[in-house]
């Protein structure tokens, strides 16, 4: 029989690498962490730009707060973070990140370069990062931010995702299919967050994708992403059970007009994440088969605000579930509301046929 083998530590920048591909998995990925930073910083207006699916170029610009030159050491820095301090404080989280790992992930499989300016600074600085630590522009070795001119706000530059990972380079869909996927959470959020505008743009192509104004009606983003089958065929949604924990469920849902044979994934939002509830979403969908013909889909954007001390954030890596109390309960609560929204609209239909 063969000695077993010893148990050694293993070198942190391992570590960090497969960290980072349990976080970053496609570009989509990338995008969702950068764009939720950019919101925590109070943007009103950010830009994506997108070369090759996001694998060559993702790149974000927004007019949020900036970061302080002190800062920019720590930046990619896994585990430093501005929104959290205590373990206790993501019982009451606000901000959509907390534990500090988006860009130390993003930093060790790409290179990443950040331009950033305060309102307080006279200059923007530009700084690049390798695996977590700063460096120079040419990605090696040390190097410190340096003065640039640059508007107040932050712009971070993602290059060649997974360089370092080939096997998940080899693993990725088409260059189309993550563009794709880019786009959908893009419009999720624009969907989402009525005060900012989103643009985004494919490198090299003058035509924007995507485009909302900040502060355009809930009906008219979900016509600018979705189109106006569905702008045209909304209903509002509006419930609360705060003795649950529930304060607030909003959204449209379509009307039993709206039929469609493809599926849209629903966008869900809780406490202001972009979730997948599949509990919820199971649950909506059953009570649109009373109302909609056979093999037919609706399309609904729902989000819940959820007592924060009853929502668990921290279940998964990506963020992408949440777990929060009554869970069942608060599902029964907003099928309900759902179902008397839609027959409400049938009987008056109905109703109006018939005179
Ligand atoms: P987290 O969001 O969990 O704190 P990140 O790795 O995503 O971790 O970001 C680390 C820190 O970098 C944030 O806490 C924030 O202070 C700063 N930061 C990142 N992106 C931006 C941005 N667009 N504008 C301002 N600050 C930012
Ligand atoms: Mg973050």
């Amino acid at each position: 029989m063969e000695e077993p083998r010893r148990i050694q530590k293993l070198d942190v920048s391992v570590v960090n690498k497969i960290a980072a591909g349990e976080i970053i998995i496609q570009p989509a990925n990338a995008l969702k962490e950068m764009l939720e930073n950019s919101i925590d910083a109070q943007s009103t207006h950010i830009e994506i730009l997108v070369k090759e699916g996001g694998l060559k170029l993702l790149q974000i610009t927004d007019n949020g707060t900036g970061i302080n030159l002190e800062d920019l050491p720590l930046l990619c820095e896994r585990f430093a973070t501005s929104k959290l301090v205590k373990f206790d404080d993501l019982s009451s989280i606000a901000t959509y990140g907390f534990r500090g790992e988006a860009l130390a992930s993003i930093s060790h499989i790409s290179r990443l370069s950040v331009i950033t300016k305060t309102k307080e600074s006279s200059v923007a600085y530009k700084a690049y990062y390798m695996n977590g630590k700063l460096c120079n522009s040419n990605f090696k070795g040390e190097g410190q931010p340096k003065p640039i001119a640059g508007k107040v706000g932050t712009q971070i530059i993602v290059e060649d995702l997974f360089y370092n990972i080939p096997s998940r380079l080899r693993g990725l869909k088409s260059k189309n299919d993550e563009y794709g996927k880019i786009l959908d959470i893009i419009g999720r959020y624009a969907i989402h967050c009525g005060d900012v505008g989103f643009c985004c743009k494919k490198y090299g192509d003058p035509i924007q994708q995507l485009n909302t104004r900040p502060n355009l009606p809930l009906k008219e983003r979900i016509r600018t992403v979705y189109g106006s089958a569905i702008a045209n065929e909304l209903l509002e949604v509006d419930t609360e059970y705060p003795e649950l924990g529930l304060n607030k469920c909003s959204g449209m849902i379509t009307n039993s007009n709206y039929n469609n044979k493809k599926k849209i994934q629903p966008v869900i939002f809780i406490n202001h994440r972009l979730v997948t509830c599949e509990p919820l979403k199971r649950a909506i969908n059953s009570v649109f088969q009373f109302f909609l013909p056979k093999d037919s889909h609706p399309f609904f954007y729902i989000s819940l605000e959820i007592t924060p001390e009853n929502l668990d954030v921290n279940i998964h890596p990506t963020k992408r579930e949440v777990r929060f109390l009554n869970e069942d309960e608060i599902i029964e609560i907003i099928v309900n509301n759902i179902h008397s929204v839609l027959s409400s609209v049938d009987s008056s239909r109905k109703f109006k046929s018939q005179t």
